[in-house]
């Protein structure tokens, strides 16, 4: 298997659902996952690109056998770095006959296509442009030697069928009249063009399979045509055109606009770009887990046939399949990125989560002061809370800053004249237990309420403002066995101190 990116930019979120599907293939069959990097169009390289796909594919754990960083026995992986093969092969065709050279300018191309309604460079029209089939043998010598820039066309034979069999698609049929004499190689830059240098590549490499994204569905009869003039029939890949990453709304395929409109990445990875400046997001910066984004990713055109959801790489590898691939675009669903998202920060361990939290905690408060039990605890009270790492800070504040100021709304409605009396009782009643913990101080205080006759909600209530500094967060008595007795008695000393009645407005 191979991804084949080509470092024209960020890679965008579809393209990472088709490395992650090269990917499972691979390592369901046992077989070996390539990265190679296709960089043949030299007008459209971005400086960064390819840095950024190797950094996007090793966070979310795509891991690459063979590559430019990690070699292999079928380099250079570049193809920009692959000249003198590609050459080899061009030459291939030509001395068959499968393929010839032309001298057209793009004036000259220009020209004709004003000239002529719907012109297509083919069999019909390719004798009256200049090339080697139209211009004598030593002509076109002459003009190569004096180094007229030339290009070498796909000589297609016109009407024959082309079958293009995929596994998602199936057996789709085309005529050969409708293709054109593609362009293979440019002297300008001796490079082939892409075409030319995937197929030789995909030859080369020994790739079984090409998974790729459905915009490339349109180019594959004219790969099919390239294999069979090559005498490499045999050995063809068998081709996977991916269905589309369609807009939230269904309507169109997902673009890097839409994301910017309506709020959520379409990359993996923060991109800035080079030229402008602009700054895209990414689902790292975000605050995703890479497992979450996997899970969310392999389901966007996948299905494992019945309604489970969450799969683990490991059991995304043993499960995935084309059969279960729909043939439909795939639906941009972020509500459900996000809900992924929470899902794993809800299976995280405790003690994982608070590692993941602490550069967060960091930012605005002295970690030092902290146990790591500490931070454990009062992440696993507040993760259900959150989709999001980031989000912690906001949930699990109080636990690591005395509250500075008091909810007004909830004054309103909880602070009455005789709530600084109840809970200067309140304090009596806690410095009386011994043993702190959640259950036992519930069972103790509760009691106690009950035994006054005290409005249950209104003395609790009064209780988590003087703790927490709003009526929110997890459940009262977990919190204060966190806290401790000191710290929960010293905030309801402060809380009575500070909290004034508000009129009930
Ligand atoms: N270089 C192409 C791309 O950027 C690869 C297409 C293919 O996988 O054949 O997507």
């Amino acid at each position: 298997m191979r991804f084949a990116p080509s470092p024209t930019g960020p890679l965008h979120i579809g393209g990472v659902r088709t490395a992650l599907y090269n990917y499972l293939f691979a390592r369901q069959h046992g077989g070996v996952m390539i990265l190679r990097i296709e960089d043949t169009d030299s007008t459209r390289f971005v400086p960064g690109a390819e840095d950024y796909i190797n950094e996007a594919l090793h966070w979310l754990g795509i891991g690459i056998d063979e590559g430019v960083i990690e070699g292999g026995n079928y380099g250079p992986y570049k193809q920009s770095e692959r000249r003198d093969i590609y050459r080899k092969y061009v030459k291939q065709l030509l001395d068959d006959g499968k393929a010839y050279i032309a001298f057209d300018t793009p004036e000259e191309l220009d020209a004709k296509r004003q000239e002529v309604a719907n012109f297509q460079y083919d069999a019909s029209t390719r004798l009256q442009m200049r090339n080697s089939l139209s211009m004598p043998a030593d002509e076109v010598q002459r003009l190569i030697d004096a180094g007229e820039k030339h290009v070498v066309r796909f000589k297609i034979e016109p009407n024959c069928d082309v079958v293009v069999n995929d596994l998602i698609r199936g057996v789709v049929t085309i005529n050969s009249s409708i293709l054109d004499d593609k362009v293979l190689y440019k002297s300008a830059d001796d490079l082939p063009t892409y075409h030319l240098a995937n197929i030789v590549d995909d030859h080369l490499m020994e790739v079984s399979h090409v998974i790729r994204g459905e915009e490339w569905l349109p180019s594959a009869p004219l790969h099919v045509l390239l294999y069979e003039a090559f005498g490499w029939a045999d050995t063809m890949p068998q081709f996977v055109h991916l269905p589309l990453l369609l807009k939230p709304d269904g309507k169109g395929k997902l673009s890097k606009r839409d994301g910017d409109r309506l709020g959520f990445p379409v990359f993996p990875l923060e991109w800035h770009d080079p030229k402008s400046g602009d700054i895209s997001s990414g689902y790292r910066e975000r605050g995703y887990l890479p497992q979450a984004v996997v899970n969310f990713l392999a389901l966007l055109g996948w299905n494992p046939g019945d309604d489970r959801e969450i799969f683990s790489m490991d059991d995304l590898i043993k499960e995935f399949s084309f059969e279960h691939c729909s043939k439909k675009g795939a639906k941009f669903d972020y509500e459900k990125g996000k809900w992924f998202n929470h899902e794993y920060l809800m299976n995280m361990g405790d003690a994982e989560l608070a590692l993941v939290f602490k550069p967060v905690l960091a930012q605005n408060v002295d970690v030092s002061q902290f146990s790591d039990d500490y931070i454990a605890k009062a992440v696993g009270l507040v993760k259900s809370r959150v989709n999001f790492v980031g989000e912690l800070w906001d949930q699990a504040r109080f636990f690591f800053v005395r509250p500075e100021t008091y909810a007004e709304k909830d004054i309103r409605k909880r602070w009455k004249e005789e709530t600084p009396d109840i809970l200067r009782a309140l304090i009596e009643v806690l410095h009386s237990i011994d043993n702190f913990t959640s259950q036992h101080t519930e069972e103790v205080v509760l009691g106690w309420i009950k035994e006054h006759d005290y409005h249950l909600g209104n003395v609790m209530n009064a209780f988590r403002l003087t703790v927490v500094g709003e009526c929110k967060g997890p459940h009262m008595f977990d919190i204060s066995e966190l806290l401790g007795k000191d710290e929960t008695i010293a905030r309801i000393h402060a809380g009575i101190e500070r909290i004034k009645p508000l009129d009930n407005a």
